[in-house]
C-alpha cells in the first residue's frame, strides 16, 4: 500500500555541494511539497515524472511547516536551493506571501536556488524577489519543435529566452537547465541539439546545466524505453557536449546527472561509468577540460553505436535489439 504523505511534511532535504561566488560551498537541498507542476494538468513533459511528486492541495500552512522543518535542518550553508517540482513562482503552487517567508528565512545566505516555468517570470512576481536568487529555467532544446513534439513543453524557446533577459535584467542569476537527447534523437542528433541549446542560452545564462535524460516511472518516455525505442544517453556524449562548448561559452557548464551509470540513466559500459561521471563531476566545479580525458575501450563502442544509428537512420536502443537477436539465436 503507499504510503499516505502528509502535506505539511517536506518531500527530502539533503546536503552536498555546489558553487557560490566562485566557490565550491556547502549547499542545502530542499524539496517542497506542493501541489505540483502546472503543466502536468496539461500532460506534462515526455520525461517528466514529477507528477509521482506532487500532491492535490497543500495549504500556505503546510508549506509553511515545511519551512520550519527546512530551517531545524540548516546549518548556515551559504547556499539553499528550494525545488518544488514544479515553479516557486506559481501562485497556485506556492503563495506569494509564502514565498516571502521562504525569502525572509534565508535572506542571510549567499544565494537561494528555485526553479520556475517562464509564463510565471514577469515583472509583477519578480517584484519581491531578493538580489540573492538564482532562477533556473527548463529550456529543455532551443529548437521549438523539440519543445513542442519530442519534450511536450507548453512553452517555446524564446519564451525561456525573454524570461532570463528580464531576470539578468533585474539582476538575478539564470541557471539553464538543458536536456541531452530528448526522445526521438540519435546519439549525434543529442550532441548538436544540446551543444545548440547551450550557444542559445549562453547570453542570458549564468550557468548551464546538461541533464542527460533519465528514464523515470510513469512517464511516455519510459514507454518507448521498455519497447526499446530510447536509450538513455552515453556518458561519452555528455563528455563531448561539454568538451565541445568548453572555452567558447561564457557561463559555467556543469551537469549532476540522476540515474548516472544504471541502465535508466546515462551510462557506459559499466566499467567505467564511476571514472567518467567523477571526472563530469569535477569538470563541474574546475571547468578544466583536461579533467574530462577519461580512457576506456567502450569509447569505440560508442562512436560504432553513433555510426550504427547514422546508417540506420534510428535512435532505438541499438545495443538493446543487439542484445534481442543474439538471444533469438540462441
Ligand atoms: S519538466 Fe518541469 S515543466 Fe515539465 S512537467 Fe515536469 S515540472 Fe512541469
Ligand atoms: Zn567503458
Amino acid at each position: 500500500m503507499k504510503e499516505k504523505r502528509s502535506p505539511s511534511q517536506l518531500e527530502a532535504c539533503w546536503k552536498e555541494e555546489d558553487m557560490s561566488g566562485g566557490r565550491r560551498v556547502d549547499a542545502m537541498v530542499v524539496i517542497l511539497r506542493t501541489s505540483g507542476c502546472c503543466w502536468v494538468r496539461h500532460g506534462g513533459c515526455t520525461m517528466c515524472g514529477y507528477r509521482e511528486a506532487s500532491l492535490q492541495s497543500v495549504s500556505a500552512e503546510g508549506l509553511l511547516k515545511q519551512l520550519d522543518q527546512a530551517l531545524a535542518k540548516y546549518k548556515g550553508e551559504p547556499f539553499v536551493k528550494i525545488y518544488t517540482s514544479g515553479s516557486f513562482l506559481d501562485d497556485n503552487e506556492v503563495p506569494p506571501e509564502v514565498r516571502a517567508k521562504f525569502f525572509e528565512a534565508f535572506a542571510d545566505c549567499e544565494r537561494i536556488l528555485f526553479e520556475s516555468r517562464p509564463e510565471f517570470i514577469t515583472p509583477e512576481s519578480l517584484e519581491g524577489v531578493p538580489g540573492n536568487v538564482t532562477v533556473a529555467l527548463g529550456l529543455e532544446s532551443s529548437d521549438p519543435a523539440v519543445l513542442e513534439t519530442s519534450v511536450h513543453k507548453g512553452f517555446t524557446p524564446e519564451d525561456i529566452r525573454v524570461a532570463g533577459t528580464l531576470l539578468k535584467e533585474r539582476g538575478l542569476m539564470v541557471r539553464t537547465y538543458l536536456l541531452l537527447k530528448p526522445p526521438f534523437m540519435t546519439e549525434a542528433m543529442g550532441i548538436e541539439d544540446a551543444v545548440r541549446s547551450a550557444r542559445f542560452a549562453d547570453p542570458f545564462s549564468d550557468e548551464i546545466s546538461v541533464n542527460p535524460l533519465n528514464v523515470q516511472r510513469g512517464t511516455y518516455v519510459e514507454r518507448l524505453w521498455k519497447r526499446g525505442e530510447f536509450r538513455s544517453p552515453w556518458i561519452w556524449s555528455l563528455i563531448e557536449v561539454f568538451k565541445q562548448l568548453s572555452g567558447t561559452v561564457e557561463s559555467r557548464l556543469m551537469s549532476s546527472p540522476s540515474g548516472g551509470g544504471a541502465a535508466r540513466g546515462v551510462h557506459n559500459c559499466g566499467e567505467c561509468d564511476r571514472r567518467a561521471l567523477d571526472a563530469i563531476e569535477k569538470f563541474s566545479f574546475t571547468q578544466n577540460p583536461e579533467d574530462l580525458e577519461v580512457e576506456c575501450k567502450c569509447r569505440d563502442r560508442w562512436r560504432a553505436y553513433m555510426e550504427s544509428e547514422r546508417i540506420l537512420g534510428t535512435p532505438a536502443d541499438l545495443d538493446r535489439d543487439l542484445e534481442n537477436d543474439l538471444m533469438l539465436r540462441m
